[in-house]
């Protein structure tokens, strides 16, 4: 489901309800209509927390690329490592389980990608010996469907910011070394400012985190345990100056609060 939905974000959310009133495709088409890519089936714009993965691997050295997953099969039969990153892999965060509850239809964002894993070409990868990695904002579903990581042939689910972990994965792929089933980014292990890379490529429509963590200390909120990261200001305006070379024209600046960056504790830093 890589799309910009047409260059208005808000539209994304309906990928988290099933087709309703119209055919499936025609619904997809509105929520999730496809972007070009270049032959190679990268696509023009990608989400922003893969966008940093490429970066880090790509400055370590490493052939990486987001590719659009219906170009998947031209690289499968040499591809060593398939990461994976989905908003709702299986449509249990609100509002895709509320919409799945009232209409008893599975959402198009779990069925998506239900219907990616079950492709052939994949099983035939993993059949040669394709490691696959999960993780992103919905990571932390695998725990649910653990039967599934056995049916789609899923090696390690990494649940938290990735950057800290992503190169050991790799490097224990290329050496031929065990992979861990399950790794859990605690909020010790999360990458500092000047861990984080930046992006090389555009995001989906010009999206750029400008902090991580938050100051709002709610009780049953895991954010708020992370350490507080401010987005330095010169990296925010090359991230932004890298999606206009790459033609986007709109930018969406990303925190989990926006008006506290730079706050000290909850104190406005205007
Ligand atoms: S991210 Fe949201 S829920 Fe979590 S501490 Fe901040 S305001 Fe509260």
């Amino acid at each position: 489901m890589m799309s910009n939905h047409h260059g208005k974000e808000f539209i994304g959310f309906m990928t988290t309800g099933p087709p309703i009133g119209m055919p499936e495709f025609l619904w997809m088409w509105i929520a999730a209509p496809k972007m070009k890519t270049d032959r190679l089936g990268r696509p023009w714009q990608a989400p922003y927390a893969m966008r940093k993965l490429e970066a880090l691997l790509q400055d370590h050295g490493y052939n990486a690329a987001i590719i659009d997953p219906d170009h998947l099969h031209k690289h499968l039969d040499h591809a060593k490592i398939l990461m994976l990153s989905h908003h709702d892999y299986f449509a249990l965060c609100p509002p895709s389980s509320e919409w799945w509850l009232i209409t008893k239809q599975e959402p198009v964002n779990a069925r998506s990608f239900r219907r990616l894993m079950e492709r052939p070409y994949i099983r035939r990868a993993k059949e040669n010996g394709l490691k696959i990695v999960v993780g992103g904002p919905a990571g932390w579903q695998w725990l649910y469907r653990v039967d599934l990581w056995e049916k789609w042939g899923v090696d390690t689910v990494v649940d938290g910011e990735g950057e800290r972990i992503i190169l050991d994965l790799v490097k224990k792929v290329y050496s031929g070394e065990p992979l861990p089933r399950y790794v859990f980014i605690g909020p010790n292990d999360v990458p500092m400012i000047e861990e984080i890379p930046k992006i090389k490529h555009a995001s989906i429509n010009g999206l750029i985190e400008i902090m991580r963590g938050c100051p709002r200390r709610c009780k049953f909120c895991s954010v708020t345990l992370r350490p507080l990261r401010y987005i330095p200001l010169d990296m925010i305006e090359e991230e932004m100056l890298v999606n206009v070379r790459e033609g986007v024209r709109g930018g969406i600046l990303h925190s989990e609060d926006v008006l506290l960056y730079g706050a000290k504790g909850l104190r406005l830093n205007p």
